[in-house]
């Protein structure tokens, strides 16, 4: 694998950037010091991986900006152990941030030509989530629930409720709602019925597709 200590120490940059932009769990830290972001982007954008921006991973989609992956773990709140649904595999990257983390991830991708090439990928790179379907985030995924945290990594024009339901009690799911910019999110569910609801300010995401190809 070409991860070199030239890449390690630009890693070591970013954490650094991300850090002074408020993320302060170490654990999350460290996660984006360990995971060679680079791998996860076209050779053609190695160069820029360790900047905080997005990038085109391929049908239309981006791979996030590494500030908004730690955020949203951050608010996920990550012990090891926990089981965590991903809406959104995309490239992997967040992905792979939660496995460094240590928990048991469940990944949900609904464009085949991204879950085939992540599939491969994942393979390449030694990072397994628990399973990585192709399906349909709104749909969560019910027969793996219920789950200590839900992330997703897509705007959201409303809160799926399957979502919510699959939940445990005191889980978490982080969820940027909206249409052309979105609030972030965070439901916890208190009770079998209730759920606390908390806002994180604004962000912008690639849309959380309605409807399967
Ligand atoms: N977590 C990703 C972010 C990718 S962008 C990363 O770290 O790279 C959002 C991803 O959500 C895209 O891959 C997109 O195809 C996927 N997506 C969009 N709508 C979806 C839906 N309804 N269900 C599951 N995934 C969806």
């Amino acid at each position: 694998m070409n991860n070199t200590s030239k890449h390690q120490g630009l890693r070591n940059r970013l954490a650094a950037e991300l850090a002074e932009k408020g993320i302060e769990q170490e654990a999350v830290l460290k996660a984006i010091k360990t995971v060679p972001r680079h791998l996860f982007l076209d050779s053609s954008f190695e160069s820029h991986a360790y900047q905080n921006k997005a990038f085109p991973i391929g049908a239309d989609q981006t791979i996030s900006h590494p500030y908004t992956v730690a955020f949203q773990t951050e608010l996920l709140g990550v012990s090891p152990g926990d089981k965590i649904l991903e809406i959104g595999t995309g490239s992997g990257y967040q992905t792979a941030v939660l496995l460094v983390l240590k928990a048991q991830v469940y990944t949900l991708e609904r464009q085949l030509e991204l879950f085939k090439k992540t599939q491969s990928f994942f393979k390449k790179t030694g990072y397994f989530p628990k399973k990585h379907v192709f399906g349909d985030g709104y749909l969560g995924l019910p027969e793996h629930a219920p789950y200590d945290g839900i992330v997703v990594t897509a705007g959201a024009p409303f809160v799926p409720k399957p979502l919510l339901e699959q939940l445990k009690i005191g889980g978490r799911l982080v969820i940027p709602l909206g249409d052309s910019e979105q609030e972030m999110t965070l439901y916890t569910r208190t009770a079998a019925h209730s759920f606390e609801r908390k806002t994180y300010g604004s962000f912008k995401f690639v849309p959380l597709l309605e409807k399967k190809n």
